[in-house]
């Protein structure tokens, strides 16, 4: 950790393609391996500790090993594991958010993103400060907390002033009750200097997909703009912690190259950050490719089954389980039912992925990023959570109270969680139920509020909470967290 450089630093060092195809080569070889299953199965259960739990989670080999394997009762295993670690390290917890797109201008030429430079026919958009002011604040009276911003790479239309300025007014709108309380940006790959603006403007995670860890397929896929640039791109989350971002972000777009690349890639990748900086990814988004203007996602080869989705999903819980999974609008409700239980700990709510999308009546497309798939209301989503025994969590609490990085992992790994993040759960989930939720939801939501009250061990703790929630529902609200 010491003698390291970011700028010195060779992406083949830690996405070392010989090591990935011979990864591939290994787990094919013992997809049937019996015996290596089990113990790799065994290694990755959690065990009690205390009042706690650990994992030791698994490598890129062991974990692509068990995304190889078919042999139904080994897999099976696999997602009741993924159920048990998602219990004992997030509980029925679900942390809830919503996307702001702020620009899609963009210079860059990524073949399967409609914002790419050559789309002529995708209306152009940035939004004001008095617009992104209006979106905050129809996204405050929907009931968020947390978003994630979102644009193009354009550095005349789009420079670091623009999203820095826009991170600003989000964070000053105070709408009734409403706060935007964490503000993740997915922006493109930047410099040191950049990523340290943003820690200073109060981001939370920064997330930035890798797309493809196939570097071959890479290039072709982003022919042209600074995207193009595979190394610089691989090496943004080492230059992120260097510029002070504890909590980054990974992901790939599952579509475009072979899952089992992308996976061993994935892990890869999270393997070196928590050798180089101590710590792992916060997150990993699991996007799969969608139609868009411009882009038919039939043309690219490589789209996954739900089931295959569903594995790497529930792989991805046992190799990094202090690790978020975070699964967008992207995927149809009844998917997100199914990945919920194996690991997922974030999900949008109500998301437009236009610009502006927001503010208007009717869903816009004219400058829509893809095709949302589940488009149901932010209640909508909150009272199904509740329906499947979730807690929607719009808990921000760990950030504001410095809890990132390892601070956070070290909560994990403690069994405070219980008496931590549920507490706060609950007191967010209040306030959501008390200012933005159809009566229905409010009902189911109260009656799940005061049973999952019972499950907090520190009395202390259930006291304060409890204190609070009648607060809230007395409009006394303190804004109160663990
Ligand atoms: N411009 C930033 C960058 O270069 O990373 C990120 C912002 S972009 C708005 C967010 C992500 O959307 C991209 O990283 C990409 O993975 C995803 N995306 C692009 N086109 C997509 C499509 N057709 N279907 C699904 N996701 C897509």
């Amino acid at each position: 950790m010491a003698n390291y450089n970011p700028a010195s630093l060779d992406p083949a060092e830690f996405i070392n393609n010989e090591e990935i195809l011979a990864t591939i080569e290994y787990a094919e070889q013992n997809k049937n391996n019996v015996p290596l299953i089990d113990s790799i199965l065994q290694k990755a259960r959690p065990v009690k500790n205390g009042n706690g739990c650990t994992c030791q989670g698994l490598t890129h080999r062991e974990a692509s090993v068990l995304l190889a394997c078919d042999i139904p009762e080994k897999i099976e295993e696999i997602y009741k594991i993924a159920e048990e670690i998602k219990q004992a390290f997030y509980g029925n917890r679900i942390v809830i958010f919503a996307p702001l797109y702020l620009s899609n201008y963009c210079v860059n030429g990524c073949v399967y993103c409609p914002y790419h430079l050559k789309n002529k026919h995708i209306a152009r958009k940035k939004l004001t400060q008095q617009e992104v002011e209006a979106e905050v604040i129809a996204l405050q009276d929907m009931g968020h907390k947390r978003l994630a911003i979102e644009a193009g790479e354009d550095p005349k239309n789009n420079p670091i002033e623009y999203i820095l300025e826009c991170i600003n007014t989000i964070y000053s709108v105070k709408h009734k009750n409403g706060a935007i309380r964490r503000v993740n940006v997915n922006i493109a790959a930047t410099t040191v200097e950049n990523y340290r603006k943003l820690k200073d403007a109060g981001i939370g995670t920064y997330i930035l997909f890798q797309e493809t860890y196939h570097k071959e397929s890479y290039l072709k896929l982003h022919p042209t703009g600074p995207k193009h640039d595979y190394d610089y791109h691989t090496t943004a989350m080492d230059r992120a912690m260097e510029g002070g971002i504890d909590d980054v972000g990974l992901g790939v777009l599952f579509g475009l190259e072979l899952y089992k690349y992308e996976f061993a890639g994935l892990l890869m990748h999270a393997e070196h950050l928590e050798a180089a900086h101590g710590v792992g990814p916060h997150t990993i988004s699991v996007p799969r490719l969608k139609r868009a203007d411009d882009i038919d996602p039939d043309e690219f080869d490589n789209g996954i089954s739900d089931e295959m989705f569903a594995k790497i999903t529930a792989c991805i819980r046992l190799a990094v389980p202090y690790t978020g999974i975070i699964i967008s609008t992207r995927e149809t409700e009844e998917t997100r039912s199914k990945l919920l239980r194996l690991g997922v700990s974030q999900v949008s709510g109500g998301s437009r992925t236009s610009v502006g999308g927001y503010t208007t009546e009717e869903r816009p497309h004219d400058t829509e990023q893809f095709d949302v798939s589940d488009q149901r209301s932010l209640d909508e989503v909150v009272k199904w959570l509740m329906d499947n025994g979730h807690i929607p969590s719009f808990c921000t609490a760990c950030y504001r109270e410095g809890r990132t990085g390892d601070r956070f992992m070290s909560l994990c790994k403690s069994g405070q969680i219980i008496n931590c993040c549920h507490p706060n759960a609950l007191m967010t989930l209040s306030e959501y139920l008390e200012d933005y939720a159809s009566p229905e939801t409010k009902a189911v939501g109260y009656k799940m509020v005061e049973t999952e009250l019972e499950k907090i061990t520190n009395f202390k703790v259930k006291d304060i909470a409890i204190q609070n929630i009648t607060d809230i529902r007395a409009s006394n609200r303190r804004d109160f967290r663990f």
